[in-house]
């Protein structure tokens, strides 16, 4: 076995990885960018190489600098994580060349299994049942257009080198083709360098069924059942599950004995998946190989008891596979979710900031967390701009359902915004929690997800008017403990006057409603009144930002975190958010950023989709933004002219930059 390994990644997978290299005694290496320089996978690892500028591509993904790092520390074999350099033959070619090992498969694998087209044809050639569809290597548009026609629609443009959801394009009428294959071929340029491409039938309601491999240089190769990941958005991952809720014992033998056969016919070595598109009938489709650890590997580790990490470190040391196809068994339901920065009501836009609260649940035999970031640390625009996953475990779905909405009730995040609350409607949505499963889920289920902004409900507005008397309360004793005159009356915050009916107002923004809070003073009480009911209410400051409430009988324990004026009020699983309104210091509503036409991100400007000059109708689209791996349309907010581009297709622009001059008519 290794005594040495070189991460090569950051943020959760990084710092999973080491979890399990510590407990088999091999010691790690960790790569950083300089955007990554105080970042948990940093601090877990017993040392660090500096790659680079916070930029993958001057950081992460410069193959010489990570080789270089195995020299400089001795590391004997590098593990690449997912993203990156994960799937990178050169990169695996490179490290061999050098003498240091690959925790993953042979290059000729990766190379295989790159290009979603030559997959095809090889999976076609060992008889795994394939989608319909063109693979071919003619790539003139006219001719990807008849075979569109061919196939029927809807049909599904693909990147061949796309992955994370990207380079995806559904087509549902002919005439349509020609416009998504541009814009197809133009993110896939832009994302895979590669513009490429293949064409399948859209399958309608499918379900994502994929299976996970494992395979040793020995000749062995196993199975380690399916995980469901048929709930997507744009394509993506939200929740992944193990079992596939409905698998017959048939299916699944069917499944995985075909994923092992085209595991098998690329000579694969180490974890892999193997993705297949199923119908509701379960009738299945190969679709891709994703020649990695998968994001989602937990939930088969749950339900296995195996430590898939573990696994690949001793493949990759030429050890045999831990256990036989028929020593491996599911145990349980697991489920996971990913816990993104993320505004999931505006088109999941992804979001950054600091992390000025973050508190997971409590990590069990039932729940488990795996992160790369710690409370204090930030979530920047240059990675993936996920939190952590969080993974449970019971004997049955229910149990797993239960024990997850109850661990993301307990999640509390505070400082940008996360997907948190749409991942619990998510999982209490009828669909989910009755296991109607289809990639379509999230679109389906919209009115339910989506649910019009309810108002905070007036338990929450109670306790943060309490927050904010106890945190002055706490602030006037500080002051009063450093003027060396701790009973100074003129540092007392419990509304001590001269006249003794002293009252006041402390006033919130929930949405665009403003709420006033009328504050009346009475010995060691408040009396707090919210549009004409008042509660008697006590406070007491406990440890950070928790304190307990007491309103009229009821006692309730509650926290709140500021940052400047925003104030999350975490209440009996729920969060809320409100803003303190200062009347001193009032902005004007309206002031906001130009009607839309500002970056709301940094990113690249992908194209331009509008002339100056142009006369354009209200949602025209006018530019598209690339930003946190993501295409972002800006449209135009209302009817009117574009008087000019303030930058040009393929330069870098700033958060908040203005896009586009535009003239409202
Ligand atoms: P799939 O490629 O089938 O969507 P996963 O859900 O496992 O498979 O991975 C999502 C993709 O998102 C990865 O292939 C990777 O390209 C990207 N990705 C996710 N997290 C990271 C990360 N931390 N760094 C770089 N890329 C990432
Ligand atoms: P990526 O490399 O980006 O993961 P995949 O080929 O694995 O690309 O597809 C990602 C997702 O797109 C699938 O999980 C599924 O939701 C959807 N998808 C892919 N192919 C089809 C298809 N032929 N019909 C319907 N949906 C599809
Ligand atoms: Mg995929």
């Amino acid at each position: 076995m290794f005594t040495k390994i070189l991460i090569a990644n950051r943020g959760e997978i990084a710092c999973r990885v080491i979890k399990t290299a510590r407990r088999m005694g091999i010691r790690t290496v960790a790569v950083y960018s300089e955007a990554d320089a105080n970042a948990r996978h940093v601090r877990l690892a017993d040392e660090a190489v500096l790659l680079g500028p916070a930029a993958a591509r001057e950081s992460y993904l410069v193959a010489e600098r990570i080789i270089e790092a195995c020299k400089r520390t001795g590391a004997q074999a590098v593990h690449p994580g997912y993203g990156f350099l994960s799937e990178n033959e050169d990169f695996a070619e490179a490290l061999a060349a050098n003498g240091i090992a690959f925790i993953g498969p042979p290059a000729a694998a990766i190379r295989a299994m790159g290009s979603k087209s030559e997959a095809k044809k090889l999976m076609g050639a060992a008889s795994v049942p394939l989608t319909p569809g063109y693979h071919g290597d003619d790539q003139t548009p006219a001719l990807l257009h008849r075979e569109a026609d061919a196939i029927g629609y809807p049909v599904l443009i693909k990147a061949a080198a796309g992955g994370g959801g990207k380079g995806m394009r559904l087509v549902e009428q002919s005439a349509d083709f020609p416009d998504a294959l541009a814009s197809c071929k133009r993110e896939a340029i832009s994302s895979f360098g590669d513009d490429h491409v293949l064409i399948e039938k859209y399958i309608t309601r499918p379900r994502h069924v994929e299976i996970q491999v494992f395979a040793d240089t020995l000749g062995n190769c196993v199975y380690l059942f399916e995980r469901d990941c048929s709930v997507q958005r744009r394509h993506q991952k939200v929740l992944e599950e193990a079992p596939a809720p409905g698998m017959p014992e048939e299916r699944r033998r069917q499944m995985g004995e075909a994923a092992v056969a085209a595991a098998q016919a690329v000579g694969y070595v180490g974890a892999g998946t193997v993705e297949f598109i199923a119908n509701q009938d379960g009738t299945f489709y190969f679709m891709e190989m994703n020649t990695r650890l998968q994001v989602e590997h937990p939930v088969t580790e749950m339900i296995t008891g195996q430590d898939l990490v573990e696994w690949q470190l001793r493949v990759a040391a030429g050890e045999p596979l831990p256990l036989r196809q028929e020593q491996l068994q599911i145990r349980g339901h697991a489920l996971e979710a990913r816990i993104y920065a993320e505004d999931a009501s505006k088109g999941f836009l992804p979001a950054t900031g600091r992390l000025v609260r973050l508190a997971p649940p409590a990590e069990s035999l039932n729940v488990r967390v795996d992160t790369g970031v710690e409370e204090g640390d930030e979530i920047t625009p240059f990675y993936d701009p996920m939190i952590a996953k969080l993974i449970v475990w019971d004997e049955t779905r229910d149990g797993a359902l239960a024990r997850m909405r109850q661990a993301l009730a307990d999640y509390q995040v505070a400082g940008l915004t996360t997907n948190i609350d749409f991942l619990s409607r998510l999982v209490a949505c009828p669909a989910f929690a009755g296991a109607d499963l289809d990639t379509g889920l999230i679109e389906r289920q919209k009115d339910f997800l989506f649910p019009a902004a309810q108002p905070v409900p007036r338990d929450a507005l109670l306790v943060a008017t309490v927050g904010e008397l106890l945190w002055e309360q706490h602030q006037a004793k500080l002051a009063a403990r450093a003027s060396g005159d701790p009973w100074s009356p003129w540092h007392a915050r419990d509304g001590w006057r001269m006249n003794l009916s002293a009252a006041r107002t402390i006033s919130f923004r929930d949405g665009e409603t403003l709420v006033d809070a009328q504050v009346r003073y009475q010995r060691d009480q408040w009396r707090i009144t919210i549009a004409g009911q008042s509660t008697l209410a006590r406070g007491r400051k406990l440890e950070g930002d928790r304190f307990a409430v007491e309103l009229d009988d009821r006692r309730l324990i509650a926290s709140v975190v500021a940052v400047d004026d925003k104030r999350s009020v975490f209440l009996q699983g729920s969060t809320y958010s409100l803003l303190r309104d200062d009347p001193l210091h009032r902005v004007d509503a309206g002031d906001s950023h130009g009607g839309g036409l500002t970056a709301p991100m940094p990113g690249k400007v992908v194209a331009l989709l509008a002339q100056p000059g142009q006369k354009v109708d209200k949602g025209t689209p006018l530019l598209i933004l690339e930003a946190m791996k993501m295409e972002h349309t800006i449209t135009a907010p209302a009817a009117g002219t574009v008087k000019a581009f303030c930058y040009a297709a393929g330069e870098q622009v700033a958060d908040g930059a203005a896009l586009v001059e535009f003239e409202g008519e």
